[in-house]
């Protein structure tokens, strides 16, 4: 028998727990797939996240996506998923629901409009044209198995459907609405968790040593060494802040830092304030370095690389004062070497959730199937979005998990119902 809805009894074919960007885009690929598909989110204004992406422009993805732009518990699982709906697919979903993209020079997509609120009225223009239907104010308690069913439990009722797509998020950003609702319930269910930190979060440094330098940027590559293991290592743009450092290497390095110290609780971030300086090529550089600024003072000669603040505060640490650059002892040259190339920063911390952009950890891949995102423990049960163990790096990869996991789940979810109905 096929269920339809019935105000009454409030059946649907697929319920979508959350309406941020991949619970929106699940249901919007359910109703599209003729489900009847409702999402439901406790939040009454909703969307924060699609609203406050990208500094408000939303970016929306990227032109190089990866699965090893990812952090997850398996890259082929991600990988599959993103295949399934790809960066192409994302560009035409966006111009046909009237929100078509723009390549800036940093990769990154974000709407021709540069508006997240172009983003999140499209999506919702796009899921009611499609059929679907959106409650906010509605918080979800609870979801149980109950017969072929499964039972949506809010404050204010409860409703049934064929298949349930959880899309609750993380843990970031928790004003949202995104509170980890959706934890609990997975390990009800026999789902594994696997440990959460923030992800996409500043880092702290103790003693704020740079903190003089706030507002300076310059491009760095940083490293998570401990010992000579490199654990992590990102290249990029990179800030100082009056609390530590930021931008975006920084805050890809962040989940590493806290999650790598569990088991190696010895690891320092290091430095590269000269990023195209290759390993084993650091002598030579400095070599030239001193030969053709030898008459300069050490922070005149280092600022013909580093922004000028940066270039004193390196030559007043190395005692290196008016000397010229190429009369400098070995030991001041060594010190000057090593703050420019490989200088550790003393990050004692990351921000917390309220800081992050992302969570790491989460709904373990291991019990779900990448084809469908449905539980391989619970037949009609979903999952899409940041309440998984994946994260991306910063620019575009949360949201292209969040649009390529949402339609993943939605598809399938609706394939589910409406063949579960037909039997
Ligand atoms: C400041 C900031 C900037 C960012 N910028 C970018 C960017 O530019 N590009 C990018 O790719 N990524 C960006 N991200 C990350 C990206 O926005 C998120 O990864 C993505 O939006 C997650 O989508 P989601 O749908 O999985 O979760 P969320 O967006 O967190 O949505 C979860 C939804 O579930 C609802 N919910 C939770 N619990 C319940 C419950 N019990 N009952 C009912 N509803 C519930 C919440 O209200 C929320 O609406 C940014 C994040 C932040 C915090």
């Amino acid at each position: 028998m096929r269920l339809c809805y019935n105000p009454r009894v409030k059946d649907w074919d697929v319920i979508v727990v959350g309406a941020g960007a991949a619970g929106l885009m699940a249901a919007i690929a359910s109703a599209e797939r003729g489900a009847h598909a409702l999402a439901l989110d406790s939040q009454t204004k909703i969307g924060a996240k699609i609203l406050v992406a990208g500094g408000g422009r939303c970016n929306v993805t990227n032109e190089y996506v990866h699965p090893s732009c990812f952090n997850s518990g398996s890259e082929r699982f991600v990988d599959r998923v993103l295949h399934a709906f790809n960066v192409e697919e994302t560009h035409r979903f966006f111009e046909r629901i009237g929100v078509p993209l723009k390549l800036e020079k940093t990769g990154k997509y974000f709407p021709v409009a540069n508006s997240g609120k172009a983003v999140l009225t499209a999506l919702l223009e796009a899921l009611s044209s499609a059929g679907g239907e959106l409650r906010t104010g509605m918080k979800v308690e609870d979801i149980r198995p109950e017969g072929a069913l499964w039972r949506v439990r809010t404050q204010e009722g409860s409703y049934s459907a064929r298949s349930v797509v959880v899309c609750t998020g993380g843990l970031a950003l928790p004003k949202s609405g995104s509170n980890g609702a959706g934890y609990p319930w997975a390990q009800t269910l026999g789902h594994t968790l696997v440990p959460t930190t923030p992800a996409l979060s500043p880092l702290f440094a103790e003693p704020p040593v740079h903190a003089q330098l706030s507002g300076v940027t310059l491009p760095v590559r940083l490293q998570l060494r401990e010992k000579n293991e490199t654990l992590a290592s990102f290249t990029g743009s990179f800030l100082f802040t009056h609390t530590g450092y930021s931008g975006p290497a920084a805050l890809n390095l962040s989940r590493h830092v806290v999650r790598q110290r569990w088991t190696h609780p010895e690891a320092q971030v290091y430095a590269r304030f000269a990023p195209e300086i290759e390993d084993g090529q650091e002598r030579v550089f400095w070599q030239n370095l001193v030969k053709t600024h030898a008459r300069k003072t050490t922070s005149n000669a280092l600022s013909t690389l580093l922004p000028h603040r940066l270039a004193e505060m390196m030559a007043a640490e190395a005692a290196a004062g008016r000397t010229p650059l190429g009369k400098l002892n070995r030991e001041t040259q060594e010190r000057l070497r090593e703050l420019t190339l490989d200088q550790r920063l003393p990050v004692s911390g990351i921000g917390g959730y309220r800081f992050a952009e992302a969570t790491a950890g989460g709904v373990a891949l291991d019990d779900l199937e990448p084809a469908t995102m449905q539980s391989r423990l619970r037949p009609g049960l979903f999952f899409a979005g940041e309440i998984l163990d994946v994260d991306g790096w910063l620019g575009g990869y949360n949201c292209q998990w969040a649009w390529s996991s949402g339609a993943v789940a939605g598809r399938s979810a609706a394939r589910a119902a409406l063949k579960a109905t037909t039997e």
